[in-house]
């Protein structure tokens, strides 16, 4: 798999909000988008998602278009938004069932991808609450879960460990790097840098819809002259 995003300019309504960035994701990549609030990084995976249309520029995912192959396209993407969501008439087992479906994967299949998640997240006995039943952590284990049961070759997650517990981040953590360390690449969008910092092979700093400097940790010390520095300090 590889993402590939050209001088993308783009936002909502004609107005831009991200100016001409560019950067590429390859197989097995873990690469850390960075930035305040308002610097553009969830309008920045809408774009990679195809949920919002490039006002210029060009996003490709081995190759591809969103427009190309609309259904191949997302199908290769597991996203776990930064705000779960989720069917409010479906209960959890009907969450993995239509995800199943959606990603034409069988039944039984779906289940047996689930279990360890449901067993580590201690969904295993909630198959039948609804949304209305979870709490917001809740909520976003079950997105994490649909989205990991998927088995996609990229990740696009958007602040995953706000409002997780500890143990759910530390078990979140470990599942992200499994799924790196077995090929897939990912994206992922955070405020939590120490976190950042631990997992990630190289980082987009994002400001004002730019993207002003990206590299591993060491490039980007040598980048701003400040080695040893971490990324709250740079
Ligand atoms: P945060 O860390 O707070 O989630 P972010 O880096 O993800 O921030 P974005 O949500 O991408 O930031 O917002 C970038 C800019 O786009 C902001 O100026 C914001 O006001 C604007 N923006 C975001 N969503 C919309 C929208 N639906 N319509 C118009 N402008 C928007």
């Amino acid at each position: 798999m590889s993402l590939s995003v050209k001088e993308l300019t783009g936002g909502y309504s004609r107005i831009p909000v991200l100016k001409n960035i560019s950067f590429e994701i390859e197989d097995g990549e873990l690469v850390g988008l960075i930035g305040l609030n308002g610097a553009g990084k969830s309008t920045t995976i809408k774009h990679v998602m195809g949920l919002l249309k490039p006002f210029e520029g060009d996003i490709r995912l081995d190759g591809q278009t969103v427009d190309e192959a609309p259904d191949t396209y997302r199908k290769k993407i597991g996203f776990i938004p930064e705000t779960p969501l989720l069917y409010e008439e479906l209960t959890l087992r009907e969450h993995i069932e239509i995800t199943a479906l959606a990603y034409d994967i069988k039944k039984d299949e779906a289940f047996k991808r689930a279990e360890l998640l449901l067993q580590l997240f201690r969904l295993t006995d909630r198959l039948d609450w609804f949304p209305s039943d979870f709490s917001k952590g809740m909520k976003q284990k079950v997105m994490i879960l649909c989205a990991f049961i998927t088995e996609p070759s990229l990740y696009i997650i958007d602040e995953p460990f706000v409002g997780l517990d500890p143990l759910a981040i530390r078990d979140l953590i470990q599942l992200i790097e499994e799924k790196k360390n077995n090929g897939a690449s990912i994206l992922m969008s955070t405020h939590v840098l120490a976190n950042a910092e631990r997992i990630c092979d190289r980082f987009l700093i994002i400001d004002e819809g730019k993207i002003y400097a990206q590299g591993t940790l060491n490039e980007l010390h040598q980048q701003f002259n400040m080695p040893n520095a971490t990324l709250d300090e740079m």
